[in-house]
């Protein structure tokens, strides 16, 4: 693997990073309406009965708790060896797909990358309808982890999607028919949608990406019928000299120092958001910083909120009931966007609580009581150094110091990547477990960046990257040890035991990035993998009891649903997101394309993996050897190339390996790069941001790659 610490590093870092958007604060205006009338269903009450109901999978986290737990147990530890393949829908993309496929009324509801929705006969796979909401792709690199969608919201017969694009999408679910749209962001800014949309009293609920690219981050609330906004929660303050939105941004504002409306604040509330009826509120995880420097920020004063926090919000009218701030003063993109979910947990004192719960990136565990944001339990699930510890009584982290770096470099653990991602998580109350998919020894070299100005619209992360390249990585147990389960792989599935506060047990793999993880009644809990295996596992115990290869890296969490009186299960393998762009490819692929299995008892055994495509023959292209000119190459394809297109220029086998283009791609480089002339293609056009020197430079460099790999192997 031809991959230089640089690189490296840059891998680090992007693997961290997801994307916001930003703000305009007029409610917008939906823009079309058809005459279909909708069916009703499924409806709030449907909604609220989905907890006890494992036929279907309504929602996002499958019901309002988001636990992911099916009280279905046809498909057991003892016969779960006999699953095969009922139907494979080929979703003939190419990037990553993180999505939670939704069934309901026997049709299944998924999205791929760039935001498409596609419905399937979820017995036979059947196509049903396919609903591309245009983007215009020339904007897909504001998407700073791939251009990915997670999911659909169902309500009174309609499908909603947010598209990368920032748009709110409302759907006909029996036609794909578009219904309305609403833009939820300014399109002049670096924001972008990823998550999915989720329903709350009638509303549709919203939030963006985009705290690396400087934006101001926010919630929506739009009315589900019409695409009406009915709220918006800001998650950080705007220019105070604009007059506050509303009391809660006021007191944010106390919480910061500086100009920090003019690096954006951050905070953007990508992925989670989660509903309790009867407690009448909305909870949101928000994001990190933007920049990233807490002294670039915010002058390096105050807390900063409501950055990194989870808030319980008044679902009938955005106002804030509560916050608790995971990462106050946030300086490592230790966002707390990751997955949250509802339960009533029977703690040590031996009385129920309603509690939520979340692990967020900075490495802890945390339950909170629902009602009243009173945390009841910190603790760390992985190995980290930022802190020790969390006080209980005043809630907040007990820092070792070691992770407020300055222009001089700290190792900090977690790093950008988180000791979490998106990747959701599960709760069975049966074994009273978490099933929580963690990354370890994410070890990150911080520092600050000198001479740090805000650029509109692009990065903004306020870390010195050039510095970072000199700085020779240790091995891990030469820095400071953390706290914490000890860093055995890159990768593990530890399941969490909530009450007790500590794992249960721990399965580790040899690689990061893994997919989400699904438990049912059937004492199972599913895992996807990097290495394109889908697995699972006894939930008590975490013994292996099932592993098939689908030939493409895992990231999305599996999903189970009944018909027919069979139970079903269904994952989408497609390998992409940040770290699949970017680094290293677990199967070897090249361009495998994205497909939706479902298994089923007595299915088909035969499982023919997805195989991707041979890289194409290599020709010589003459280029010229001289070192500067290389090393401003691998430069420049580092700063502008590499987030897509892979670390050292080796792809992570999702988009074109560069070594290995065509004679007369090389040919056409600056109307590629410079001229937009693959925009259409997602290929952004970079005109404003390198010169044609730099491109030929860039061009040079991978040329002397594709050289090397045309020697004669040893
Ligand atoms: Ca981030």
């Amino acid at each position: 693997m031809m991959t230089t610490k640089k690189s490296m590093l840059m891998v680090a870092i992007v693997s961290g990073l997801m994307l916001g958007a930003c703000s305009q604060d007029k409610p917008s205006t939906p823009a079309a309406t058809t005459a279909v009338a909708p069916a009703a269903m499924p409806d709030a009450a449907a909604l609220k009965a989905a907890a006890d109901d494992g036929k279907e999978w309504l929602t996002y986290g499958r019901d309002y708790a988001e636990t992911r737990f099916s009280p279905l147990k046809a498909i057991t530890a003892d016969n779960v060896k006999d699953l095969g393949v009922a139907w494979s829908f080929d979703t003939d993309s190419f990037r990553g797909l993180e999505g939670t496929p939704l069934i309901h009324d026997g049709i299944i509801y998924a999205t791929r990358p760039w935001s498409s929705v596609f419905a399937l006969d979820a017995r036979t796979g059947k196509k049903l309808w396919d609903f591309d909401p245009q983007v215009d792709k020339s904007m897909g690199w504001k998407a700073c982890c791939d251009v990915v969608n997670r999911g659909v919201a169902l309500y009174e017969g309609k499908v909603y999607v947010g598209a990368i694009d920032g748009r709110l999408i409302a759907l006909d679910a029996k036609t794909g028919v578009q219904l309305w749209q609403v833009q939820t962001v300014d399109p002049a800014k670096s924001y972008t949608i990823t998550g999915a949309p989720r329903i709350a009293d009638g509303k549709v609920i919203i939030g963006q990406g985009g705290a690396e690219l400087g934006t101001r981050g926010y919630l929506t609330a739009y009315d589900a019928k019409t695409g009406e906004q009915a709220w918006r929660f800001w998650v950080v303050p705007g220019n105070p000299a604009d007059g506050f939105e509303n009391p809660d941004v006021e007191k944010a504002a106390a919480t910061w120092s500086g100009k920090w409306w003019e690096v954006g604040g951050g905070g953007d509330p990508w992925d989670t958001i989660i509903y309790d009826p009867e407690l009448r509120t909305v909870y949101v995880g928000t994001g990190n910083g933007s920049p990233w420097s807490h002294q670039l920020r915010s002058d390096g004063k105050g807390d900063n909120l409501y950055l990194s926090s989870i808030v319980a919000l008044n679902v009938d009218d955005g106002r804030v009931k509560w916050h608790y701030q995971t990462t106050p003063a946030d300086n490592w993109d230790y966002t707390a966007v990751q997955p949250l979910m509802l339960a009533t947990l029977t703690m040590k004192d031996g009385l129920p609580r309603k509690v939520i719960m979340q692990a967020p990136k900075n490495g802890f565990f945390y339950v909170l009581d629902r009602e009243t944001g009173k945390l009841l339990s910190a603790d760390p699930y992985a190995e980290l150094n930022w802190a020790s510890g969390v006080d209980l009584e005043s809630g907040r982290p007990i820092e070792t110091g070691n992770g407020r770096y300055t222009t001089a470099i700290s190792m900090v653990m977690p790093g950008p990547t988180g000791a979490h991602n998106w990747h959701p998580m599960s709760y069975n109350p049966a074994t009273g477990l978490v099933y929580l998919p963690t990354l370890q020894g994410t070890t990150f070299p911080y520092s600050q960046e000198k001479g740090f100005t805000h650029k509109q619209g692009t990065w903004n992360l306020g870390i010195n990257h050039d510095a970072m390249v000199g700085i020779p990585l240790k091995p891990q147990s030469e820095y400071k040890p953390g706290t914490g389960p000890k860093t055995r792989s890159p990768g593990a599935l530890v399941a969490w035991d909530p009450v007790k506060r500590e794992p249960r047990w721990v399965v580790d793999y040899p690689f990061a990035i893994n997919g989400g993880t699904l438990t049912t009644a059937g004492n199972l809990v599913f895992q996807g993998g990097a290495d394109g295996k889908l697995r699972g596992f006894t939930a008590d115990k975490g013994e292996l009891v099932w592993e098939v290869d689908l030939g493409v890296g895992i990231i999305a969490p599996p999903v189970t649903f009944e018909l027919d009186g069979k139970q079903y299960l269904s994952v989408l393998a497609g390998w992409g997101g940040s770290s699949g762009l970017i680094g290293p490819n677990s199967t070897g692929q090249y361009k495998p394309i994205g497909r939706l299995w479902t298994f089923v008892i007595g299915g088909d055994k035969n499982i023919v993996p997805v195989k991707g495509q041979p890289l194409p023959e290599l020709t010589a292209i003459p280029f010229d050897n001289n070192k500067k000119l290389l090393a401003q190459g691998e430069n420049v394809y580092t700063q502008h190339c590499m987030l897509c297109h892979g670390a050292g220029a080796v792809s992570g086998g999702t988009l074109a390996d560069l070594r290995y283009a065509a004679p007369a791609t090389y040919d056409n480089i600056l109307n590629i790069v410079r001229h937009g002339a693959y925009t259409g293609l997602g290929m952004p056009n970079l005109g404003e941001w390198v010169t044609d020197d730099e491109v030929n430079a860039a061009r040079n460099w991978l040329l002397s790659l594709r050289a090397d790999l045309m020697k004669p192997k040893k």
